[in-house]
Parts: structure tokens; sequence; C-alpha cells
């Protein structure tokens, strides 16, 4: 299977996820028309997918949120990872559908699982800052809520560093509307962008997505008193922290005794297909 062919290979190195990855990398000549034509294609066809990568506390080491993560399953690329097309999307608001796509599914989503008896487990996606900028985020929210009738407060909008710095008063104006509306939001990535302190303690957010780059240098020490710092610092502005790309049991217990609260990585789990969540669901609760 692809999908599991490319996250060996992305485990034992970039060269060889590279490698792996090429042969499904859209081609960056493809004119504009028919890269939106593709997407537009992809969305009428199903060819999207999403897959779910459990949260989980670091103390119980229970399962208590996952991440929407997008595949494209192109009908002659093959599998098409995130990274080889969302940039892409973004530069062109082809971001807006899919978006609109991955809350329609993460909606019908959370409501088979509210209805099988799960337990509420919030499920968080991905927003790019142009739909920040564009304005509909709100308004496909409250239309996905609408539509599923789920409860506000099973959804996590994940935003990047970078939505801050495209326009802050927007930014805030926004996710004041989706706190409102009683979402969850957390800050994607951080410490890769340009974002200072300052943002963060104008930002009306929950929880911080400590970047997978700093949970890979914990042996360094400078970098380890950074992680420590930032953990410190965002419970001090009442912020939960979840780390990203945990791949080892020597990461995970530093990031324990840091405080850290929970994390999302290999250690713990792949991304995966939404019945296996369901298994997840149930042997960890
Ligand atoms: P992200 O939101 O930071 O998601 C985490 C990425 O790290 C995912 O890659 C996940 O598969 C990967 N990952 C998880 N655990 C580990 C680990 O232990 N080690 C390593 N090295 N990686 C790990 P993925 O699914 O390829 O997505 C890449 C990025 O694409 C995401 O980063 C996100 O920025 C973007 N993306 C994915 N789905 C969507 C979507 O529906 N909408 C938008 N706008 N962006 C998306
Ligand atoms: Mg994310
Ligand atoms: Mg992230
Ligand atoms: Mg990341």
């Amino acid at each position: 299977h692809v999908d599991q062919a490319l996250y060996k290979a992305k485990q034992f190195g970039r060269n060889n996820y590279q490698f792996c990855s090429h042969n499904v990398k859209l081609d960056k000549a493809e004119a504009f028309v028919s890269f939106e034509d593709n997407v537009q294609r992809a969305i009428r066809n199903n060819e999207f997918y999403l897959v779910y990568q459990p949260k989980f506390n670091l103390s119980t080491k229970r399962v208590e949120a996952a991440e929407a993560l997008i595949r494209w399953a192109h009908p002659t690329k093959g599998l098409v990872v995130p990274n080889d097309f969302i940039a892409r999307a973004e530069e062109n608001d082809l971001i807006i559908p899919i978006t609109q796509w991955v809350l329609e599914q993460v909606g019908k989503q959370i409501k088979e699982w509210q209805v099988a008896g799960f337990k509420d487990i919030p499920i968080s996606v991905n927003i790019s800052p142009n739909h920040f900028e564009k304005g509909t985020l709100v308004e496909d929210v409250l239309t996905m809520i609408e539509k599923t009738g789920i409860n506000p407060k099973s959804l996590i909008i994940e935003m990047t560093e970078r939505t801050m710095v495209h326009d802050v008063e927007k930014t805030i104006e926004t996710i004041k509307q989706l706190k409102e509306i009683g979402l969850k939001m957390a800050i994607d990535d951080f410490g890769t962008g340009y974002s200072s302190l300052s943002y963060l303690m104008k930002l009306q957010v929950d929880i911080l997505k400590l970047d997978k780059s700093f949970v890979q240098e914990l042996t360094d020490q400078k970098n380890a008193s950074l992680v420590h710092s930032i953990v410190s610092l965002a419970h001090h502005l009442n912020l939960c922290v979840v780390a990203e790309g945990i791949e080892t049991e020597d990461q995970y217990n530093i990031l324990k005794q840091y405080g850290c609260d929970s994390g999302q990585g290999y250690f713990f789990s792949k991304p995966l297909m939404s019945d296996q969540l369901e298994r997840v669901f149930l042997s960890k609760i």
C-alpha cells in the first residue's frame, strides 16, 4: 500500500522520502487551469479522503483528540500528500473549496461517532491563512454545524503563525467569532513562523502545538531548555501544549517531564483511517 510505503520511507530519512514521493508529485509545469480542473474533479469524484492522527494525553496515555489530515488518491498520479498540493491550492484559493469539503467530511464523521456512542473526541481541521483572509471561514463552519447538528465543542481549528502575520486585526476578529460559536483554537507548527509572543497574548487561542522540529532536537541542551520554557510560558497564558512528531520513548519521557500536556506522533500512532481510529477509541478509553 502506497500510504504505508511512504510513511516507512519517511521514517528512514528525508532522501528516501523524496525519492518515493517523486513519482507522485504534481508536475509543476501543469497549467493553472489544469490544476484547478484536477481539484474540482477530485472534489466531485471523491478522490480526497481523510486520515486521522490521534493525540494522546502524556500523563494518562489516553487518546483525547485527533487531527484530520487530507490525502488525495489521484487517478493517474497515485497517492498525493498535502505537502505536494496544499501550498499550490493556497496560491489560487482552491484551498477554500477543499477545506469546505474537509469540514463537511469531518462534520459527518463526528456525527457518526456521536450516534455510535463513542466518547466525544474533538477533531481538528487545518485552516490556511487565505481562508481566514477571504472571510468565509465563520460562515463555512456555521453551515457545517447547521447541516450536521454536531456540538461545536467537538471541533478544533488549527491555524499557523502565518495567519497572524497576514492580517492581525482580521485574525483576532475571526478567532473571536469562532470562539463565540464554541470552537477551540490551536496554533499549529508553533516556533517555525514569525509570530511573536505579543501576538500569542492578543489571540484567544486554547492550544499551542509545538512544531516537530523542536521535538526532534531534544538531545540538544539549548533546544531542550527552550522547549521547557515554551511549555511553562504557554501554561502561564492558560494554553494547553501539544507536542508534534513524537517518535521515540525518550522524546515522550522528556516532554512529559517538562509538563507538556499532550502529544502526537509515530511513537503513539501514525495517521489512521476512520475505522482504525475507532479501534483506538475502544482500546484506550
Ligand atoms: P501539520 O498540520 O503540522 O500535520 C502534522 C504532519 O506531521 C502530518 O503530515 C503528519 O502525518 C505528520 N506526522 C505525524 N506524526 C509524525 C511523526 O512522528 N514524525 C514525523 N516526521 N511526522 C509526523 P501530513 O499529513 O503529510 O500533512 C502535512 C501538512 O499539510 C500538515 O502539517 C498541514 O499543514 C497540511 N495539511 C494536511 N491536511 C490539511 C488540510 O486538510 N487542510 C490544510 N489547509 N492543510 C492540511
Ligand atoms: Mg495541523
Ligand atoms: Mg502541525
Ligand atoms: Mg507541522
